[in-house]
C-alpha cells in the first residue's frame, strides 16, 4: 500500500493515527522518515495550506535533539504532509497507560528532556501550545538514561498554530484536552512560553501521580479548577521536587521557571531520586463535581471525573478518549468564580480503577478525533484572534508562493 507523497517521499506503512491525520513510515532521499499526512478536510482548506507554507521556515528551523525534527512540508495535489524524523519507539501516553505511574527518577528524566526541547524552542520564539504525553515520543533506540528511560522528544511543534485559525476553530470540532491548559489561556491571554511550562509541570505531576492535577469530569469544571484551585500535594514526594512542581504550576505565568532552568533543576534532583519506587498515590474520587449539588443520591455508576466530555452538547467524539474535548466554550467569569474550592479534590481511597484512569482508559484509548490543539480551541472559543502575536512566532517564516516547495524536480 505504498503511496507517493510529493515527488520525493513514499509512504509505506501506517505507524499510527492521530487527530490531525495519519502518520506513515516512509522513505525519503535520506532514508526512513515519518510522514504525517493531514486529514483531507484540513488539506483541502486553502487558508490552512497557505499558513502551512508560510510556516515552513519556522518549522524547519527548529533543530534540537529533544525535538522531533520537521524535515519537510509537502503540498502536493490533495496531500498536505509533514515529513518528520522517524522516532522508533512509543509515545509517553502509551507508556503511562501501561505503567500507570512512573518512578520519580524516570519521570523527572523524561520531563527534563522535554524541558530541554522547550528551551530551544522558546529561545527561537516558538511556543508549543500542546504539551501533553501524547506529544512526547520515547526513542527506544536511544541510550537508556536515568531510571531506565529512553530519550524523550517533543513532537507536533507548530501543528497547533498551523491548524489554528479563527474560522476553522469556530467552524469545526477541534478537539484538545483541557487538562494541560494554563490558567492564563483560560482567562484569554495569548500563549507565551510559560503555558508550555505549566503544561509540562502537569505532565510531570501526571507521570508521578497517575492523574493530572486538575483533570476529571466536565471540561468546564477542569477549566475552572485551573484558574481557582490549588494543587494537592502528592504523598511521599520529595519536598524539593514538590516545590518545583508547585512553582511551575503557579497561576501567575511570571512565577513559573523558564524551560532551561526547569531542566537544570530537575536534573539536579536525579541522584536523590535514584531507585525510588513509584509514589503510592490514591487516585482522586470519581464523584461528580460539586456544582450539581442537589444530584439525587440514587445508586448508579460513579460519574467519571476524568472522562472525555465535550464542552458543547452534540459534539461527542466518536472514538473518544479522555483528551478529546471539543469546541470549547470558555466559562464566563462568574462561572469560573462560582463553586470554586480552595484546593483540588483529595485523593480517594485506593481501589478500583478510576474511570478515566490509565487502567480504565487502556482499552478505550487512542485516536483523538480532531486536533490535539487545546490552546487553539480555547483561544478561538474565547474569540481571541491574535494568536499570531505569539512571541516571535513566524518571525522568520518567508511566505513561499510556490506550494510545491518540497519537490524541486519535475514530475
Ligand atoms: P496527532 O498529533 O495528529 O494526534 P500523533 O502525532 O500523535 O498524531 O501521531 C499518531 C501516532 O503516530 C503516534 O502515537 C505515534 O505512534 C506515531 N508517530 C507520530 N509521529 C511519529 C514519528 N515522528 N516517528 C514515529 N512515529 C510517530
Ligand atoms: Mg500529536
Amino acid at each position: 500500500m505504498a503511496r507517493k507523497i510529493g515527488s520525493r517521499y513514499t509512504a509505506n506503512q501506517i505507524l499510527g493515527r492521530g487527530s490531525a491525520g495519519t502518520v506513515w513510515l516512509g522513505e525519503g532521499p535520506e532514508g526512513p522518515v515519518a510522514i504525517k499526512l493531514l486529514r483531507e478536510d484540513l488539506a483541502s482548506d486553502q487558508e490552512l495550506v497557505g499558513r502551512f507554507v508560510q510556516e515552513r521556515t519556522a518549522l524547519l528551523s527548529l533543530d534540537h535533539p529533544r525535538v522531533v525534527g520537521v524535515r519537510d512540508l509537502v503540498v502536493d495535489g490533495n496531500d498536505l504532509a509533514l515529513v518528520m524524523d522517524l522516532v522508533r519507539g512509543t509515545d509517553l501516553r502509551t507508556r503511562l497507560d501501561r505503567e500507570r505511574r512512573l518512578a520519580p527518577e524516570a519521570a523527572v528524566a523524561i520531563v527534563a528532556d522535554i524541558a530541554d526541547g522547550l528551551a530551544a524552542a522558546h529561545a527561537a520564539g516558538i511556543v508549543h501550545r500542546d504539551v501533553k504525553p501524547e506529544n512526547v515520543l520515547l526513542d527506544m533506540q536511544g541510550p537508556l538514561g536515568p531510571g531506565g528511560s529512553h530519550p524523550a522528544l517533543l513532537t507536533d511543534f507548530g501543528v497547533a498554530k498551523l491548524i489554528d485559525s479563527p474560522r476553522r476553530t469556530r467552524a469545526t470540532k477541534i478537539i484538545g484536552t483541557p487538562d494541560y491548559l494554563a490558567p492564563e489561556l483560560i482567562e484569554g491571554l495569548p500563549p507565551r512560553a510559560a503555558v508550555d511550562i505549566y503544561a509540562l509541570a502537569t505532565v510531570l505531576y501526571e507521570l508521578l501521580a497517575g492523574f493530572t492535577p486538575f483533570g476529571g469530569g466536565h471540561p468546564g469544571a477542569i477549566l475552572r479548577r485551573h484558574v481557582t484551585e490549588t494543587v494537592v500535594p502528592l504523598p511521599g514526594i520529595p519536598d524539593e521536587l514538590w516545590q518545583l512542581l508547585v512553582q511551575c504550576l503557579a497561576k501567575a505565568p511570571a512565577s513559573r521557571l523558564r524551560a532551561s532552568e526547569l531542566a537544570a533543576r530537575l536534573r539536579e534532583q536525579l541522584p536523590t531520586l535514584a531507585g525510588m519506587a513509584p509514589l503510592d498515590v490514591d487516585e482522586p474520587d470519581t464523584e461528580p463535581d460539586p456544582e450539581p449539588e442537589a444530584a439525587p443520591a440514587a445508586p448508579k455508576e460513579p460519574v467519571a471525573r476524568r472522562g472525555a466530555v465535550p464542552l458543547v452538547p452534540g459534539t461527542t467524539p466518536t472514538d473518544s478518549n479522555r483528551d478529546t474535548h471539543t469546541s470549547m466554550r470558555v466559562p464566563a467569569p462568574d462561572e469560573l468564580a462560582g463553586g470554586a474550592r480552595g484546593t483540588a479534590r483529595a485523593p480517594r481511597a485506593a481501589g478500583a480503577p478510576r474511570p478515566g484512569s490509565a487502567r480504565h482508559r487502556a482499552s478505550a484509548r487512542r485516536r483523538r478525533i480532531t486536533l490535539g490543539v487545546a490552546g487553539a480551541v480555547l483561544a478561538a472559543a474565547a474569540g481571541i484572534g491574535t494568536w499570531a502575536a505569539v512571541s516571535g512566532d513566524n518571525a522568520d517564516a518567508t511566505p513561499n508562493k510556490n506550494p510545491e516547495h518540497s519537490a524541486p524536480e519535475s514530475p
